[in-house]
């Protein structure tokens, strides 16, 4: 068996330890005679393991006491509406800046629950950029403030916060969660489908502050409420147990290997490794304004789509694969998520060096 360069912008790559781990325990995790699956999410055994799961997230977020982790189901597309179930509270008023698809779905479902304004878009470039912010833009009363942090379509992301003063500011990290030093204690509420940056589809992860954890409507679905979650450790229903599993070996496997700050600092050399090229090559280019170019997810084209299609096949063909572009922006993606190696990277640029030599 060999694997490939996997640059899918999810479900993604996953370390290939973590892999390797989980395959050993598959048929009996440690002496408990059963697969993690197997397991009741009530058993001994399986509460060290979700325990294990968030006192490691806490840890290398630097997530305060004063934050519930929660882990969940439903991707990050039913935050886009728990979000504004739970949140919209008094003014039931809400700002969204639109940076792209996911900041677009998540307004639209906000507003069924209440009133969304959209403080800022990037739609009129097709998502190149994160929009200038002007506070007085912002709704002073508004009960949260939404930004995507990193737009894993468009290859954007925000490099400094929307200042929001005492209105809690939420953001969708599902596609930089552990890639970068997120500074927790700026958010009233963090969330992340897992399948991006920190393990298999399934799970959901959610980072909210306490105040921010209250009733909500009686028509809102029990399921639906974090406080419900919230007060029952993540285990009000049966969680996404073997997809926990998984998030703990990846986090496991994270600070094993430094930690955030040494992803961090191996994802600057990725994405300058890849952008740089970009930046010099006839053929290729990059499509986000430089300044607010994502560290994930590395959007690029050539100027003929039958370059694009001959590129995406001979790239498969050599094991590089999962770089088509979004179905809605085309081209070329490549997702370099923490289990993606500068090395990977690398053999990537070399492979698009040869390719732009023999396409001239
Ligand atoms: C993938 C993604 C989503 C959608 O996630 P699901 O888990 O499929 O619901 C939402 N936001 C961002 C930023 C994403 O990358």
């Amino acid at each position: 068996m060999s694997r490939v360069y996997n640059f899918s912008a999810g479900p993604s790559v996953l370390p290939e330890e973590v892999l390797k781990k989980a395959a050993e325990q598959m048929t009996e995790y440690e002496n408990s005679g059963m697969s993690v699956m197997e397991m009741s999410h009530r058993s001994a055994d399986y509460e060290a393991i979700i325990g294990k799961a968030e006192s490691l997230l806490r840890e290398l977020m630097h997530i305060p006491d004063n934050y519930k982790v929660l882990f969940l189901q439903g991707g990050a597309s039913t935050q886009f509406a728990m979000i504004p179930l739970n949140l919209l509270k008094k003014s039931k008023k809400a700002d969204y800046v639109i940076t792209g698809q996911w900041a677009k779905k998540a307004a639209q479902e906000a507003e069924k629950y209440g009133e969304v304004k959209k403080v800022a878009s990037s739609a009129d470039k097709t998502f190149s950029y994160i929009p200038e912010l002007d506070k007085s833009e912002f709704t002073p009363d508004a009960d949260y403030f939404h930004i995507t942090f990193n737009n894993t379509i468009y290859g954007t992301r925000y490099t400094s916060l929307p200042d929001t003063g005492n209105v809690p500011l939420v953001a969708d990290i599902s596609s930089n969660i552990l890639s970068e030093p997120i500074d927790v204690t700026k958010f009233g509420l963090l969330y992340a489908g897992a399948q991006k940056n920190m393990g298999p589809a399934g799970l959901t992860v959610v980072i909210i502050r306490e105040d921010l954890i209250g009733d909500v409507e009686p028509f809102v679905p029990t399921m639906l409420t974090y406080k419900i979650h919230a007060e029952n450790g993540s285990m009000y229903n049966t969680p996404p147990t073997y997809a926990i599993y998984i998030c703990m070996l990846v986090l496991e496997w994270l600070k094993e290997n430094g930690g955030i700050e040494a992803m961090y600092e191996t994802n600057l050399k990725k994405a300058e490794t890849i952008y740089s090229y970009l930046d010099s090559s006839q053929m290729f280019k990059g499509t986000v304004e430089p300044k607010d170019r994502s560290l994930m997810n590395v959007p690029f084209i050539t100027d003929s789509e039958e370059l694009n299609a001959k590129f995406i096949k001979e790239a498969k063909a050599k094991g590089f694969v999962n770089l088509k572009g979004h179905r809605t922006v085309g081209g070329m993606r490549a997702s370099i998520y923490n289990a993606m190696s500068l090395e990977g990277v690398e053999a990537l640029v070399d492979f698009m060096k040869e390719f732009e030599k023999n396409n001239k």
